[in-house]
């Protein structure tokens, strides 16, 4: 924190100015063959990472199959072959000058989890040897008790381990000098119990895929073997100056500037979306894309976004989990990178008020696995060519409705947090309200569907098909006219995108709850379209009138309109629909008797599990929002008001003295006006005080997370607005915090 003597705090803030000015893109050292000549992309793209492909030409081809069918299928390593393949990934390793390894893991923490191990240790004749053995690979057991479990551990008396999750590959972390070697696992008890938010990840796709392959199957598509949902995560972020960002303990403590004034420019000139990337960021930007590329992420796309320094990445999609995966590696790269860079990356959904916010835009479908090459990678949301393609569409759309119209509290639970209450409802990022954007030529033939076209008779359902029109949807789509960037849950033409989820959030948690709700969406049209077929229905009619009965029942979440508006607040009102605005809330979709009933019988959480997840999140808002007021409050005190009282004291003297040396002096109006205002300052801070006090006596967190969303964020806003006003009108020598301005407009 800055302190504030003499001035001594806007100094700092003037040098950091200074420094930025003197600021050179930074040159890194991209990967090299012997002769020193850049690698392409494609020489280097993965060489930190231990996949499918180099086991292959490592590994004994008995263990090989065995190891790659355990990856297709999902299951877990046979212990016998577990030393082979450890063997030749410590080899691969300490080629690389690997000395450690560890289980990576995602406790339910937001983030990952690493404890490094060496590979050192003795031989029987006493010497130093590596060695790295099988069920060091497939199993580790980290000191857990101080991850969050929700209360799970001291009901279950669950002691965790960690466990390879071997459809991720293992990687190399670089840092510093340091290689560790990480090998992506899950986190559970003993009693089997999910720890992390993982293993209810993988559990979500194999449910969603043997659902999905029932439903296939009934409509005659029988060489369906799996279907893997896929994720492709677009990542928003901002840049700052690091020397601006050490003087803000807010954004230092919070990760969100908690005063600030807004600059006299903001994001109105809409100036900066898509504009030219400035050079010492594009030089950042490609930094971090090497870096991901060394550790096989597929990023792809990156730009400017609407804010002022904000940026996005976008890789190209994977499966859900490996996807999952990838993104807590971007952000943590996006973040390390920043420092080298002298930079700052902040992944909040709002570090800036009045500004947009970050999301994490999940791109979202379902792709087939099949043993006939015709049906193989298809994309199961993609509208295809044939009637008969379109049909099965039409299902897969309607399944997709009826599991977000029916769950749609789950989903707005799965995005909850302090940081995302700032972005959903302010009139800039998807509402609270869950609702799903399918387009105007969609709309119209569900519409269509909803009225009988194709069950009434007399036409076919192949040709009402094609007369709706929805071979033309592919080409609709493309020309990308047909977007609303105001639902959270959009239909980009051969994906859905969930917009709502926050820009720090794991994309593990969202997942799941998207993989389980339409895993229930497709369970329940199933169960339509048997019963059509069992009243005696042709197939294509008994998969119309299936799509008509969930089409009508799902009318409710349909919304093409703006999402924004004050109307559709209403109007969702009318419809029924919920409007959860703030994270307590919506938490406690999670435990509701229909949530506990869906998620428990598609095996994706037991009830247990479930609960521990509402408390291990109801704990982190209390937490978070606790922090922010305990900053807040320590700023007013030690930096903004004593910045104000040196100002309002200089203003006095100034009035002071010219009257003495009776000169004609200077109104006293801007001294009156800041002594006014530091009084409203102290008030409104004693008033957060109490609050504060009020909050540690009240009993349990739900009732804490209530008063912190209702009446203590009042309280916060109502502190920062005297604050902003005062940053104001106190001369800038005088004001220590870097400003808006500052921050977001230089670099
Ligand atoms: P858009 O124009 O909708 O932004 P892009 O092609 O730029 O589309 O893709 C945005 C993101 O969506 C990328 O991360 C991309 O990999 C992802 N994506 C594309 N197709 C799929 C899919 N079938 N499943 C999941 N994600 C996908
Ligand atoms: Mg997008």
């Amino acid at each position: 924190m800055s302190s504030f003597s003499g001035g001594l705090g806007p100094r700092a803030r003037f040098e950091a100015i200074r420094e930025l000015t003197s600021r050179t893109p930074r040159k890194f050292d991209p990967p090299r063959d012997a002769n020193g000549k850049r690698l392409a992309i494609s020489e280097f793209y993965g060489m930190h990472t231990f996949g499918l492909r180099q086991m292959k030409e490592k590994l004994p081809k008995d263990v090989y199959q065995k190891l790659a069918s355990t990856i297709e299928m999902g299951k877990k390593l046979d212990p016998s072959i577990a030393n082979t393949v450890a063997n030749a990934i410590k080899e691969w390793a300490i080629a690389r000058g690997v000395t450690h390894f560890t289980h990576w893991f995602q406790p339910q923490t937001g983030s990952t989890a690493e404890k490094h191990d060496a590979f050192l240790s003795f031989d029987d004749s006493g010497h130093v040897i590596e060695k790295f053995s099988g069920s060091q690979l497939i199993q580790s057991e980290p000191d857990a008790s101080s991850f969050p479990s929700g209360g799970m551990r001291t009901t279950f008396e669950a002691r965790g381990y960690t466990a390879w999750d071997p459809s991720s590959p293992v990687f190399i972390m670089e840092s510093a000098s340091t290689k560790t070697l990480c090998i992506p696992s899950v986190f559970i008890s003993y009693h089997g119990d999910a720890l992390d938010e993982k293993t209810a990840l993988l559990r979500s796709m194999d449910v969603l895929s043997s659902k999905a392959v029932e439903l296939l199957h009934k409509i005659g598509l029988k060489d369906v073997k799996r279907v893997v949902p896929t994720l492709g995560v677009e990542q928003e972020y901002f840049l700052i100056d690091r020397a601006f960002y050490q003087q803000r303990p807010d954004l230092v403590m919070s990760g969100r500037s908690l005063v600030g004034g807004q600059p006299p420019k903001g994001q109105q000139l809409e100036d900066h979306y898509f504009g030219s990337i400035p050079s010492r960021v594009q030089a950042y930007m490609a930094e971090v894309e090497h870096e991901l590329y060394k550790l096989g992420v597929p990023v792809k796309t990156r730009h400017n976004e609407v804010a002022p320094s904000q940026f996005e990445t976008a890789p190209i999609f994977e499966e859900a989990n490996v996807a999952t995966d990838h993104n807590q590696l971007t952000m943590e790269v996006l973040r390390k990178v920043a420092l080298r860079h002298n930079f700052s990356c902040l992944l909040h959904e709002k570090p800036f008020a009045g500004v947009n916010g970050s999301g994490k835009h999940n791109n979202w479908s379902m792709g087939i696995a099949a043993s006939g090459p015709e049906l193989d990678g298809d994309n199961l949301l993609d509208p295809g060519q044939t009637p008969r393609d379109n049909l099965r569409f039409l299902l897969v759309l309607a399944s997709v409705l009826k599991g977000v119209h029916k769950n749609a509290g789950l989903l707005r639970a799965s995005i909850a947090s302090s940081g995302n209450d700032h972005r959903l409802g302010a009139n800039e990022a998807p509402p609270a309200i869950i609702s799903v954007f399918v387009g105007d030529l969609l709309s119209k033939i569900l519409d269509e569907v909803e009225a009988g076209a194709g069950t009434r008779g007399g036409e076919s359902a192949e040709a009402a098909v094609i007369k709706m029109g929805v071979s033309k949807l592919p080409e609709v789509m493309k020309d990308n006219t047909d977007r609303n960037r105001t639902s959270p849950f959009a239909f980009t033409g051969n994906k859905f995108e969930f917009r709502a989820v926050g820009s720090s959030a794991s994309t593990a948690f969202p997942a799941t709850i998207v993989n389980a709700v339409i895993a229930d969406g497709i369970a329940e049209v199933t169960g339509y379209l048997d019963a059509e077929l069992k009243s005696g229905k042709a197939l294509d009619v008994a998969i119309l009138a299936a799509v008509q009965k969930a089409a009508k029942e799902t009318k409710a979440i349909r919304f093409e309109g703006n999402g924004y508006s004050e109307e559709w607040v209403k109007e969702a009102e009318k419809r029924g629909l919920q409007n959860l605005r703030k994270t307590p809330e919506a938490l406690e979709q999670l435990i509701s008797p229909a949530a506990k009933k869906v998620l428990t019988s598609l095996g994706v959480f037991t009830e247990a599990e479930l609960v521990s997840r509402y408390h291990v999140r109801v704990e982190r808002y209390v937490k978070n929002l606790l922090i922010e007021v305990d900053t807040l409050r320590q700023m007013v005190d030690t930096v903004i008001l004593p910045a104000c009282m040196m100002y309002h004291g200089a203003l006095a003297s100034a009035v002071a003295a010219a009257k003495t040396a009776g000169v004609s002096s200077p109104s006293s109006g801007t001294c009156d006006k800041v002594g006014t205002l530091i009084a409203s300052l102290q008030t409104k801070r004693a008033a957060l005080e109490s609050a504060f006090h009020k909050v540690e006596q009240l009993g349990s967190e739900d009732e804490k997370a209530k008063f912190l969303s209702r009446d203590i964020s009042v309280l916060m806003a109502e502190v920062r607005s005297i604050a902003d006003e005062l940053e104001a009108i106190v001369a800038d020598d005088f004001w220590p915090l870097p400003k808006y301005r500052e921050m977001l407009f230089l670099s």
